[in-house]
């Protein structure tokens, strides 16, 4: 290597942990913010990482996160320890991080309108003795909207997890160059963590039975053997980061005692459940619709009609055919539960109610619901929905945009030339290339976007409250970052790019709509493709 490559490596290496220390100050202002009460307990470790950022920055000539860093500090400085923090001094903070934040920032957040939240995302950390291979994983990662930093000691690394503890964990079984030494950090780590970090362990020369027993003894949910393939590394990493966003889940509860329905409601809404109270019978109807339930509870006697008899009519809907209901009553008599059962009840709990039994319970029939809900309106390759479903979604909020009088858009994604990955990679790199695209979509667009795989290696995109032109903007800086993605292929490396139409709903049908959306489509393969191209 000559001297001026050398240097830059160098470089590199000494900016990575500035801004490796930038974002643990970017980090610990969020834990201030989060539990504002706690405020003066987080204060003296605020000002550690502040100035030991100032110390690098300055020894690193990061001449910007130096400034920003000091800026910070002096704040601090007026901040008095153990004392709560008042409101003029916190806006003043507020700015000096949004201006580290900046500087900091990588290059895809430029121009995001989610800048300032960008490092509220839990962290992934990436320890490999590997580091040109850190370095090529961080770069991906960050594609995909994750914050990934990598360390190069077990001391750096148990550092960083005290002070913000990560989604998951990527370690060389080796790492700091002892056998197991990767292990070892790891075993060190977790006591200290009520809850296990999920770890993904690599490992280049061991693969022996009692290296991976060990290694999933202290939370390693993968042993990665012998070789490590970015591609498949950064799906495991989405599997164990996503694992942590389950959406709570829907509950309605029908009781005709309002306050034992106040109580069901308490309990749940405690259990991190959304809950939907109704004390009328005669209210289901309305109430299915408008809540969609995941699960349903019923009192089993109610004025005028019984749970039984509300179950059956709940059932002979198709769309709640297979919601699970659970019964609620005092009855204890083991016949008749059984009947109500044979009536489409799923569970039978007793009153008084143990909440402890109703969560659980609750917990099970959602999961089970959900698992066979996904097999019906899923895509089986990216966990997208499929064909059928994103059609009804579609409609569903057309229905939604007339009623509150709002702008909605539909698009639709297409990849170029995918056959020829196809012909040159072979499937399973095609497939792959399917679900990179399909996680890029997921980490890039809001919650309320639904996104479907249409057909083949053809996506579809429901914008609700979206205008044409944001529309436009959004899928045109996606088709921009997705192109400039590297896909790896064994020790090769491509790139892949997508084409767009997009309609904006006029008041038409939603058959309509796709229509144009995939003329809007053609339009961009025919202008020569990786391109947006709006339907008039
Ligand atoms: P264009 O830019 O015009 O869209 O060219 P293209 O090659 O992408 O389009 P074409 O429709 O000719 O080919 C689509 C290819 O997508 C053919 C098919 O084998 C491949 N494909 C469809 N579904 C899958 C899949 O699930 N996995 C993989 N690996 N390939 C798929
Ligand atoms: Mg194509
Ligand atoms: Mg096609």
């Amino acid at each position: 290597m000559n001297d001026e490559s050398q240097k830059e490596k160098l470089r590199q290496h000494f900016a990575r942990r500035v801004t490796t220390q930038a974002r643990v100050v970017l980090d610990t202002w969020q834990k201030i913010r989060e539990h504002n009460d706690l405020a003066g307990a987080h204060r003296d470790e605020f000002l550690a990482a502040t100035d030991k950022l100032v110390r690098y920055a300055q020894r690193f000539e990061m001449h910007s996160h130096a400034e920003a860093g000091q800026k910070i500090l002096d704040l601090v400085n007026n901040w008095g320890s153990g004392e709560p923090l008042d409101g003029q001094l916190e806006r003043q903070l507020q700015d000096a991080l949004e201006a580290l934040s900046q500087c900091t920032c990588r290059r895809t957040d430029q121009n995001s309108s989610e800048t300032p939240n960008q490092y509220r995302r839990t962290p992934v950390y990436i320890a490999l003795a590997n580091e040109e291979m850190a370095g090529r994983l961080i770069r991906q990662l960050e594609f995909f909207g994750f914050r990934a930093s990598a360390f190069s000691s077990s001391e750096q690394l148990i550092e960083a997890c005290s002070l913000h503890k990560p989604e998951t964990i990527l370690m060389d079984v080796n790492f700091g160059g002892e056998k197991n030494a990767g292990i070892a950090s790891i075993e060190q780590l977790q006591e200290r963590h009520d809850t296990p970090i999920p770890i993904i362990f690599v490992s280049d020369e061991d693969g022996s039975i009692e290296t991976r027993l060990r290694a999933s003894r202290c939370g390693g949910e993968e042993f990665f053997f012998p070789a490590v393939d970015p591609g498949q590394l950064i799906e495991k990493i989405e599997t164990y980061t996503h694992g942590n966003t389950v959406e709570p889940y829907k509950v309605l509860v029908l009781d005709d005692s309002r306050a034992q329905a106040k109580y069901m409601e308490t309990v749940l809404k405690k259990a991190g459940m959304t809950a939907h109270i109704i004390t009328d019978p005669m209210a289901i109807i309305t109430a299915l619709e408008e809540f969609s339930p995941e699960i349903i509870i019923l009192d089993m006697y109610m004025p005028g009609c019984t749970g039984m008899e509300i179950a059956r009519v709940i059932r002979q809907q198709d769309r709640f055919h297979s919601v699970p209901i659970i019964y609620l009553s005092a009855e204890d008599d083991v016949s008749k539960q059984l009947h109500a059962m044979s009536l489409g009840g799923d569970d039978f709990l007793t009153k008084p109610i143990d909440p402890k039994h109703l969560i659980s319970t609750i917990h099970n029939r959602g999961r089970r619901a959900r698992s066979l809900l996904a097999l019906m309106i899923r895509d089986s390759l990216t966990g997208l929905y499929n064909h059928t479903h994103t059609l009804h979604l579609l409609e569903q909020e057309i229905v939604r945009a007339r009623q509150k009088d709002q702008p909605l858009c539909f698009a639709m994604i297409d990849i170029d030339y995918f056959k020829k990955v196809n012909d040159t990679f072979g499937h399973p790199i095609g497939d792959r290339v399917l679900r990179s695209l399909s996680m890029f979509l997921k980490q890039r667009l809001r919650k309320s976007d639904h996104i479907g795989r249409y057909g083949g290696e053809e996506f579809a995109i429901i914008l609700p409250n979206t205008q044409a032109s944001d529309a436009r903007n959004v899928l045109n800086e996606m088709r921009e970052r997705f192109s400039e993605l590297l896909q790896p292929a064994g020790d090769r490396e491509f790139n892949v790019t997508f084409s767009c139409g997009v309609a904006a709903w006029e008041g038409d049908s939603s058959q309509a709509l796709c229509e144009r959306a995939d003329q809007a489509l053609y339009a961009s393969k025919n202008a020569g493709r990786n391109c947006v191209t709006a339907s008039t």
